[in-house]
């Protein structure tokens, strides 16, 4: 079996949470801030606030921003559901705009139009690890007073002009097992806003900076040191995971090209893509699923129902038609492309789609 996702750990991993162990300090200590300020450097960012998971570093985010409710955070349906969520918890309303075809991230053209006067942010997801059109999207942020809180869950690693995704607003990751690196559970808010590091910082534990002080209302968001000691190793690693998708991710490519209904991903211009997944669409997307399980190869659906098509959505009243969105929902299927697979994994997968698309005609 390829499976889709497989979180890379070794001897290093258990080593570093032998000694947490050891230490005696097994929630959040200074093991996390050792990583906050790796992680920070490794971003390009001032400040980085660790989390126990991307949906808290989201939540954290747009509260650090003072949003809530009445307020309205434009963003992207195609995405998991955590995007949407995390606004919702803070009592705004999420706003979705349609993707562009091409990188399935927000269509910067679609997004002034959903601005009112109660917008307070556009939240960009990178979704699959390529960047949003953060050039665009910082200008019409910057003309109409609107904070940027980026969806980095997927995006470890991925540039926009040289600059690392997390690095134009206040970005928000997940370590989730199967994201580009892991801490098991965990998630970290970059920043260059003092203010906004202080406050998310807050946030975490239950409003105060002073123990037994509370000066808002905050959470327990914490983030453990054995989970941290996890990503000191991950985040070392982190570069050589990103080259080692970017390589599958070229392999598959090449491949792939020229196979009947079969449409590889694109990269655009100045961008560099983290290939948190390598996504194909098809218009037989759940035959070719089938086809690939039967052969012992993993793959994903992300995601098969966008955020305002969730029946919970619908029950708040969302009824938007966001037909690129939809259309891609029905047609994205993702491949292996982690860190574990192999060449001859490729070829496997490769071959067996090539086989698959000559029975299809
Ligand atoms: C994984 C993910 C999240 C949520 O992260 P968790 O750590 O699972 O809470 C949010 N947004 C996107 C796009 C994700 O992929």
């Amino acid at each position: 079996m390829i499976p889709i996702a497989k979180p890379q750990l070794d001897e290093a991993e258990i080593e570093a949470v032998s000694d947490v162990l050891r230490s005696g300090i097994i929630a959040q200590g200074p093991r996390v801030t050792e990583f906050e300020q790796a992680f920070a450097e490794y971003t390009g960012t001032e400040y980085a606030v660790a989390v126990n998971s991307g949906t808290a570093a989201l939540h954290a985010a747009l509260l650090a921003h003072g949003i809530g409710r009445g307020d309205e955070v434009i963003t992207s349906s195609f995405s998991f559901i955590a995007t949407g969520n995390s606004v919702i918890f803070t009592g705004a309303r999420p706003v979705f705009a349609d993707i562009s075809a091409d990188s399935f991230n927000l269509d910067p053209e679609l997004i002034e139009e959903k601005i009112t006067p109660a917008t307070k942010a556009i939240m960009p997801v990178h979704l699959y690890g390529h960047p949003a059109d953060m050039k665009i999207i910082t200008e019409i942020a910057e003309d109409h007073g609107l904070a940027i809180i980026e969806d980095t869950c997927q995006a470890h690693g991925a540039t926009y002009n040289g600059k690392k995704a997390g690095s134009f607003g206040t970005g928000a990751f997940s370590f989730y097992p199967t994201k580009n690196m892991t801490t098991s559970e965990g998630g970290i808010i970059t920043t260059n806003n003092k203010e906004i590091a202080e406050k998310a910082r807050m946030i975490r534990a239950h409003g105060s900076k002073q123990r037994y002080l509370h000066e808002m209302l905050g959470y327990n968001l914490r983030m453990t040191d054995i989970s941290a000691a996890i990503g000191m190793v991950q985040l070392k690693r982190l570069p050589d995971y990103i080259h080692a998708r970017q390589r599958n991710a070229k392999l598959l490519t090449k491949g792939l090209e020229g196979i009947d209904d079969i449409e590889c991903p694109v990269i655009r211009e100045n961008c560099g893509h983290a290939f948190h997944q390598y996504t194909i669409r098809t218009r037989n997307r759940d035959q070719l699923s089938d086809h690939l399980k039967e052969n012992g190869i993993g793959s994903g659906i992300y995601y098969p129902i966008p955020i305002h098509r969730q029946p919970y959505y619908k029950e708040l009243g969302y009824n938007d038609s966001l037909m690129i969105t939809e259309k891609a929902s029905r047609e994205v299927l993702s491949l292996p492309v982690h860190p574990g697979v192999t060449e001859d994994n490729i070829k496997t997968i490769c071959t067996t789609i090539k086989e698959w698309s000559g029975s299809e005609c």
